[in-house]
């Protein structure tokens, strides 16, 4: 990666742990912090942020929503704003995740209209792009993440508060990944099209991560790639241990 981008790993815990287990594993991470190259972001569910910037605080780690609602307030039951994110003291916010993108039906619209209220409110988006596996079978891959970056970032994108995130929906939660050759000519693919919608400078800046079944006993091959600046790390990223073990390969 090029020496102007610094690493960044993300753990996205999903729906996963109690506040008990939540507060321990951000304890444990910030407690690790200064051992690893990179920036490290964690991303709890939306109820224990507040217990989890608590136990993050002075460590450096970043805090991150796994969504954002695309509007300021209203009438949004059970939905939370960009806002209130950056209230309780993220500084990130994932959107458009597949699991996002499948389960509540979310396309490159929404998520370009939650990414932009996600810079609104000062936030960093991570932004999630990334095929099916039967899109890859026909090898649509590279039309498909350019679609997605034309549809997704948003004109406020920039190298500071955009994170675009390659997420094959394949390989999220299954253990498979592509080969480290499929990964690189996927981000070189993406950064020209950030390249076509931003400008140059803005892609040559901006952090591109993979993510997709990243463990520690793959993460040097993955992390190490020209166009890999870090992952976004689920599964994984609910073990300390683990999730810092990927985060030392980030180099
Ligand atoms: C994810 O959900 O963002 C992800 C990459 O999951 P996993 O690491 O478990 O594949």
């Amino acid at each position: 990666m090029a020496e102007t981008r610094t690493p960044l790993v993300a753990g996205n815990w999903k729906m996963n742990g109690l506040s008990t287990e939540a507060v321990g594993l951000a304890a444990a991470v910030a407690e690790a912090v200064g051992t690893v190259p990179c920036d490290l972001v964690v991303c709890p569910p939306a109820v224990h942020l507040a217990l989890v910037a608590d136990a993050l605080e002075g460590s450096g780690v970043g805090l991150g929503g796994q969504d954002c609602h695309d509007k300021p307030s209203g009438a949004h039951t059970g939905d939370i704003s960009a806002a209130m994110l950056a209230d309780i003291g993220c500084g990130y916010a994932i959107v458009g995740h597949s699991e996002r993108r499948t389960d509540h039906r979310e396309n490159d619209a929404l998520v370009q209209a939650k990414a932009a209220a996600a810079h609104g409110a000062g936030l960093v988006a991570i932004i999630c792009i990334g095929e099916t596996e039967a899109q890859r079978d026909s090898g649509e891959t590279l039309a498909v993440v350019q679609s997605q970056i034309q549809g997704s970032v948003p004109p406020s994108a920039d190298a500071d508060n955009t994170v675009i995130a390659y997420e094959p929906v394949w390989a999220i939660g299954t253990g498979r990944t592509p080969t480290p050759e499929e990964v690189q000519e996927v981000h070189a693919s993406i950064r020209d099209g950030l390249g076509d919608v931003l400008g140059a400078g803005v892609a040559a800046g901006t952090r591109l991560l993979y993510g997709g079944s990243v463990k520690p006993a793959n993460a040097e091959e993955l992390l190490g790639l020209a166009d890999v600046d870090g992952a976004l790390v689920g599964g994984a990223s609910l073990k300390a241990d683990d999730f810092l073990a990927i985060a030392a390969h980030s180099g």
